[in-house]
Order: structure tokens, then sequence, then C-alpha cells
């Protein structure tokens, strides 16, 4: 029982035969109007097509195989071509085809000098053998009762020369099983795709060969492309793009494979080869939303999740379930399937491109050209259009713009990367730059600490030296802060300890340098300032401390320091003038603290 045909796909065959006017229909058997075709010796060199009206006949018999049956009450049919859709159920779907030659000047004893002449045969739809003069030459598939269907094989058939009669007259008879009611009702019968040609055997077969080879190259191309970047994807596993992008490859490239002849170099079954590119093809909208997805930076819902999925489902289906029966009777349901796919990507494309999404614009032309060819060979199979298959240049459209996409991705995250990368390195100095600062800091009173000062007074010496003027150290040292600590508690000296600093700051000039010594020790660089100078400041400073009252936790203390000074002399070191500064406010402590003692060449003076 042949399935009924769909609703929906009578409908895209009406609204496709309509839009785009294409002849969509399958050829029927009509009355013959055919000369009998000559054949001169020139074209036999090339190779002389065969395409082209030929008697028909529904029915089977052996004898309609001889030169000497009479066919000129049968039908004609065209060459390549479809059967109806029923096709011929009352023979079983068998019928005959005949084609009479004549080869104009034919050399009976040709063998002494002449070429091997063959026949070319193009794809019969599902298996069929080829007579010539009466003889069989050879076929493909097996005829019922076997019932092998195979129908994707192009073959070079050699002619023996006594299959030629001496007028030079050749009978081809064609016989064909056209499948089973269901396979003619879904992808009609008979010789259908291909070419078939009469010419020198070498020719034809090297003809054979060379005109596969540009399909073979497109599927190695896409193999070897889809190989390396699944590579580039292993080396950088976030490189997500490339995981798809690559496999998208392998797919096409595989199917690409499948279309071609050189895919019989594997010695697979027929059935083994066909599951192969049914799984192949089924898959492919699944990697392609996959790839147009993820390459526009698009989160792929629920919902087109799960349609995706079910591409993956039928794949496997199509391969697991035995039999050929499941790819003749699905194919056309999937073709309606993967419509959605190139809406759903177009609506995507046209979305992003007017957001102005850069690769929006790439992934549409390549799109728009796939869509076509798509468009165009849904016609090929739904109406039968009468157009060549142009899904692989549609693939290579789409490939192209997706690598293009995928280059312009790289580049784009490479600069960015590079971006960042300046970002974080400007930032990075930046902190190192506050790191080095806050080393010269001390955190407890915010003035410098003892690197800090040393950094400070370098500078401030080399400027002291070159200008030849003076400059002082003072230390101070809080009095009997031990003492002070133990008891009013550590945070209550912390707390001394950052107002002293404070007024130390506060009392002194700007160019003065202030820091934290140590402890409860601070030592100042007074430029410009000789001894006396220092002193007198020294003296006020201590005042200042002495009569300041310092207030923590309601308490109002009071504290006093020792500061001891010493000028710089010439060609002193700046630890030699520290030392001595240091040893004339030991003195200062000796004397009863809360004193100014300055350190000079003569010898220690106590300020006050
Ligand atoms: P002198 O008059 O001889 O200098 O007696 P002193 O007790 O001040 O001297 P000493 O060197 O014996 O003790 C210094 C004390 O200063 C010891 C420590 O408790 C205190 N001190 C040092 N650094 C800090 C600080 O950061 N915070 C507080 N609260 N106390 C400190
Ligand atoms: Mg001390
Ligand atoms: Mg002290």
């Amino acid at each position: 029982m042949p399935p009924k045909p769909l609703p929906a796909k009578l409908v895209i065959q009406l609204l496709l035969a309509c839009v785009l006017s294409v002849q969509a229909v399958a050829s029927e058997p009509n009355t013959p109007v055919i000369d009998l075709p000559v054949v001169s010796q020139a074209d036999l060199h090339e190779t002389f097509s065969l395409a082209g009206e030929w008697r028909f006949r529904p029915g089977d018999d052996l004898a309609w195989a001889t030169p000497q049956f009479n066919d000129s009450n049968w039908l004609a049919m065209a060459l390549p071509g479809r059967w109806p859709d029923r096709g011929y159920p009352e023979t079983k779907q068998f019928a005959w085809y005949r084609l009479t030659l004549k080869i104009q000047d034919f050399d009976v004893d040709r063998d002494a000098y002449g070429e091997q002449l063959g026949i070319r045969m193009g794809k019969v739809m599902n298996a069929y053998e080829l007579y010539a003069g009466g003889r069989l030459l050879g076929g493909v598939g097996r005829l019922p009762p076997l019932a092998e269907i195979n129908y994707d094989r192009q073959k070079v058939y050699t002619l023996p020369n006594n299959a030629i009669a001496d007028d030079g007259t050749l009978t081809l008879a064609l016989r064909v099983w056209g499948g089973e009611a269901y396979n003619v009702a879904n992808w009609g019968g008979g010789p259908y795709d291909g070419e078939f040609a009469i010419g020198t055997y070498s020719a034809l077969l090297l003809d054979g060969i060379v005109g596969q080879i540009p399909g073979l190259i497109f599927c190695v191309l896409f193999l070897g492309f889809g190989v390396y970047t699944l590579y580039l994807y292993y080396r950088n596993r976030q490189l997500n793009n490339y995981l798809w992008f690559g496999l998208l490859a392998i797919n096409i490239g595989i199917y690409g494979l499948m279309l071609n002849q050189w895919k019989f170099w594997f010695d697979w079954s027929f059935l083994a080869l066909k599951k192969v590119e049914f799984g192949a093809i089924y898959l492919f909208p699944a990697l392609a939303i996959q790839c147009v997805w993820t390459l526009l930076d698009q989160r792929i819902p629920l919902p087109l999740r799960l349609y995706q999925l079910s591409f993956v489902a039928t794949s496997i289906l199509v391969v697991a379930i035995p039999g050929h029966a499941i790819h003749v009777q699905s194919l056309g349901y999937w073709q309606l399937w993967m419509i959605p796919t190139l809406l759903l990507a177009s609506i995507l494309l046209v979305q992003k491109l007017r957001e102005g999404n850069s690769e929006a614009r790439t992934l549409f032309i390549g799109a728009a050209i796939f869509i076509a060819t798509c468009i165009n060979d849904l016609m090929i199979d739904l109406v039968q259009a009468d157009t060549s298959r142009l899904m692989p240049f549609g693939f290579v459209a789409i490939m192209i713009a997706m690598s293009i996409s995928l280059a312009n991705k790289f580049t784009t995250s490479f600069s960015l990367l590079e971006e960042e990368v300046a970002e974080r390195t400007a930032a990075l100095s930046a902190a190192n730059e506050r790191l080095a600062e806050a080393a010269k800091i001390d955190p407890l009173t915010g003035l410098y600490n003892r690197r800090g000062f040393a950094e400070e007074a370098a500078t401030e010496i080399k400027r002291v030296f070159r200008s030849g003027q003076a400059f002082s150290i003072v230390i101070g040292d809080v009095d009997n802060f031990k003492a002070f600590n133990d008891q009013y508690g550590h945070a209550c000296g912390d707390h001394v300890l950052n107002r002293v600093a404070g007024l130390l700051r506060e009392r002194t000039r700007d160019v003065d340098r202030v820091a934290r010594w140590g402890g409860e020790e601070f030592i100042m660089l007074l430029p410009e300032t000789e001894a006396t100078g220092a002193g007198a400041l020294a003296d006020m400073l201590r005042e200042t401390i002495a009569n300041n009252l310092f207030e923590f936790e309601g308490k109002r203390l009071r504290i006093t320091m020792t500061f001891g000074v010493a000028e710089h002399r010439k060609g002193e070191s700046l630890e030699a003038c520290i030392a001595r500064a240091d040893a004339a406010l030991y003195h200062g402590k000796e004397h009863g603290r809360n004193k100014v003692m300055v350190g000079s060449f003569k010898g220690l003076t106590l300020v006050s």
C-alpha cells in the first residue's frame, strides 16, 4: 500500500510550484516522436549522450531485450526522468526502456585496430539490467525475486562489438525495477540522474572518475578543515565555537562523500553507505542551529533545544532501524521538519542584523545562499523540479561564511584579550605603585617609616649637597613611655603616638621631613637649618609636647619628649649624622629627660 500523500507536502508542492513556476511534474510516457539517433565515428571517440526520449513500456518480458523486437508501438519516456507517483503497480513496478542507434560507417573488424566501446549509465531507481544487442551487459542492484535495492551507482559497461549489428544498428534495452510501491510513490522510479552516454570505454571511464573529483576534493577539504578545527578546540577547550564548527564541517564532509561515486571505494554495502548518508544529513540541522546560535552569542531556548534534539534522535533512528524503507518514508517528513530551522535561522539573523551584530551580516549572506540551494533541492525531491542539486554549493557558502565569522570572532576576542591585558597591566602597576608607597608609610601615624625616611632623605641630601647648604637631623623620643603604656594601656599609647606625630608635622615646615624612626622615636630632617636653628625648633617642639593635654577616653594626659640634634658636617654620611643626634638624645635622657641636646664638633650643648 503506498502511503497517503501528506497534505502539508502537497501544500508545499503547490506553493513552490506556484511561486517559482517550476515544471513540477514527473515524466509521463507519451506518444513517440523518436527518430533513430545517428552516432558518427567522431561522436564515438568523444562521448555521445544517450539522454533524451527512449521507447518505454511498463511490464516485463525478456524478449524485449532482443534487437529484432518491434517496439514501434511503445510509448516515449524522457531519460533521465522519473516515473509518475504511483508508478506501474499492475506490472509490479517493472518497465523497459529501449533505444536503437545507428552507428555511421561501422566497421565490423573494428577490434583489429579500434578502441573498446562502452556505455555509461547514470543512476537508476532502484535496480536495473542493461542489454545491448540482446546480450546482458550487467546491472546495478538485483531485480525481483532477489529484489536488492541499489540506485546510486553510476557504471561504465564495455560494449562488445558483436552487440552491434553489421549495418551499425545497436539496440539498448534497459530493464528496470522501480522498487516497492512506497519507493515509487516517494521517489519515483527509473533512470533519474547522471549521464547516460556511449563512447570509447576509456574516455567514459575517465570522464566518470574526473567528473567526481571536484566533489571528492570538496569533501576532503571539509573533513580536513573539520578535523583541524576540532584540534584547535582540543588545544583550547574554551573555543566552543570551534567544536561545533568542526563537527558541522565533518558532518558536511561525510554527507558530501556519500553523494560522490568515490564512496564505493569503501566497498561497503549500498545500505551501509545509505545509513551513513542519512545519519549525516538528518543530523545536519541540529549542528547548524548549534553553530549559528553560538556564533551569534545567542542562548538556545528550551523549545529550540528540544527541536534540535529531535534531529539527533531521527539521525540515530534512521541509522538504527534496519532496511531501506525508513529512508524513503521519512525523507519527505524530515525535509518538512527542517523548514523551521531555515525560518528560525533567518529570523534570528535578521534580528541580529538589525541589532548591528557584526557576525550577522557575514552569516546572513552564507545562510541566504544555503537556503536558496535548500529550496532548490527540496523542489527536486518534493516536486521533481528539473534543476541540478545545488546543496553542496550551499554548504560551501555557509561554511565559508561561518569560517569568516569564526575568524572574525577569533581576532575580536584576541584584540579584546590584548586590551584586557593592557588594562590589567596598567592596574597592576598602579597597584604596585600604591604598594610601594604604602611600604614607605607607617600605618599608625601616617608619617614616613624608616624606609620612607631613608628614601626622602637620600633625595633631599643630594639637593642639599648640590646647593652646599647645611641641614640638621633631630631625633625625639617619648620619655618613660614604657611606664605610660603600663599605666594607661597600649591603645592609649597608640593614640598618644598618633597625636605626637600630628603635632610634629603641624609644627614643622613643609620642607622638613618628619618620620617615625621606630617605637616611640621620631626623626626629622631640616633642610637649610644650622644647629642653632634646629636646637630652637626642637625646643619649641619639646615645649609644645610638654604643654599639650592628650585626651583619651575622658582622661587628660601629659607626656614629655627628649630631643637630640645634630647639624650635618661636610663629608659626613647621613648615618654618622644620625648617630650623633642619637648620642645627643641619649645624653638628654641622662640629663633628666624633657630636654633638647645639640651634638656639635665642640661637644654637647644642652638647649633647655
Ligand atoms: P625612656 O624615657 O628612656 O625612653 O623610657 P622608655 O620607657 O620610653 O623607653 P623604652 O625603650 O624602655 O621603652 C619604649 C616603650 O615604648 C616600649 C613600648 O612599650 C613603647 N612603645 C614602642 N612602640 C610603641 C607603639 O607603637 N605603641 C605603643 N603604645 N607603645 C609603644
Ligand atoms: Mg625609645
Ligand atoms: Mg622613650
